[in-house]
């Protein structure tokens, strides 16, 4: 009788600094519930990460961890086969961080060009909290934490893959090959631009349309949305690339060969705005609301919530547990 092959392991998750959008629906989750039969997925709640530029706002962050589980659970992630964590309660998350800030220097991580972008967005300069600045380190310490093999990414997260495989190439050959080098899972959904297409969509910009808004709050924000300037008559040709309206569409609109036919009427003029917008406003509702739905119904029941949450984070300690083991004998810290 042969053994089952283990399943790969996959590991996600995002920081709690606020509940989740539609933009990390096309972006990431709904790939999320697609893999998570195929893969092992661990899925962590970066509370301490989230905690590098929200320091001052400790209770925020705790506040949503509840919100971003009702989220996962709502669209779709199982308990079943998915182990829900959260970072702060594994220590030895903190303990690889603090080992494997030996083999990096300041000059690389300072070269990373996400962080680097970050830096300048959230204008840092030099008063960069060292915690933020070394959290790529922290990134690597989560995914090898869990030995996952693959972390589904998109293209702007790739230097956090790549950093953790060198921390990893380094750890191995210096110490002992212990460590499993992660690959990157890169997504081909593209980034939703924000209500305002102003930027990206993001939690913390006020430009979101969150998987726990109303129906009513969906309307009014799609009515409200930035759509093409120089289209101010129904008559008028209008422009379809760079369109929030179509960008969002082109995510969930499941009726492509209409959407296509739609966005020439556009093209050519005679089709408005308004028509346009109540139809997105039909495609996010029959998206969102039976994830509203479910959403409503685990809010009602913190409790199994919690418990879920609970059991997650002890099931992904010990797998910690065994990664911290054998880093320890690795480098000879197994005193006695
Ligand atoms: P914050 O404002 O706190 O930075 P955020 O909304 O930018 O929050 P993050 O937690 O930074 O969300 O992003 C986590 C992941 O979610 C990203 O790596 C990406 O995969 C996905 N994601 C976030 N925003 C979008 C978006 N607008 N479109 C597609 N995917 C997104
Ligand atoms: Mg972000």
């Amino acid at each position: 009788m042969s053994m089952p092959t283990p399943r790969k392991r996959i590991l996600t998750g995002d920081r709690p600094t606020g509940p989740l959008h539609i933009g990390h629906l096309a972006g990431s989750l709904q790939n999320r519930v697609a893999l998570q039969h195929q893969y092992e997925t661990f899925v962590l709640l970066a509370d301490v990460q989230a905690l590098t530029d929200n320091f001052e706002r400790p209770q925020k962050i705790r506040d949503n961890v509840l919100e971003v589980m009702l989220d996962y659970l709502a669209v779709g992630l199982n308990p079943d086969v998915c182990t829900f964590v959260i970072q702060s309660q594994l220590p030895e998350i903190a303990e690889l961080t603090v080992l494997y800030l030996n083999l990096v220097t300041v000059s690389h991580l300072r070269q990373n060009p996400t962080v680097k972008s970050e830096i300048a967005q959230k204008g840092y300069g030099d008063a960069v909290p060292a915690g933020f600045f070394v959290y790529p380190v922290s990134q690597a310490a989560d995914i090898t934490a869990f030995g996952a093999h693959l972390v589904p990414v998109g293209e702007d997260q790739l230097p956090m893959i790549e950093q953790t495989r060198e921390i990893v190439r380094r750890f191995n050959h210096l110490y002992a090959p212990v460590l499993t080098a992660p690959q990157a899972l890169v997504g081909q959904a593209a980034r939703l631009p924000g209500l305002d297409n102003a930027g990206k969509m993001s939690k913390s910009l006020n430009n979101a349309i969150f998987l726990s808004d109303s129906a009513d709050t969906v309307a009014r924000k799609v009515k409200g949305m930035y759509t093409d300037p120089g289209h101010l008559r129904a008559e008028d040709p209008g422009q379809v690339d760079g369109n929030p309206v179509f960008a969002y569409l082109d995510a969930f609109d499941p009726d492509r060969s209409g959407l296509e036919a739609m966005k020439d009427h556009y093209r050519q003029g005679g089709l408005g705005d308004v028509k346009v917008k109540r139809h997105l406003t039909d495609v996010l509702e029959a998206t969102l609301a039976p994830i509203r739905e479910r959403r409503t119904d685990f809010a009602r029941n913190t409790d199994s919530v919690q418990e879920i949450v609970r059991t997650g984070t002890l099931r992904g300690r010990e797998v910690a547990a065994e990664t911290i083991q054998a880093v320890r004998q690795a480098m000879g810290l197994d005193y006695f």
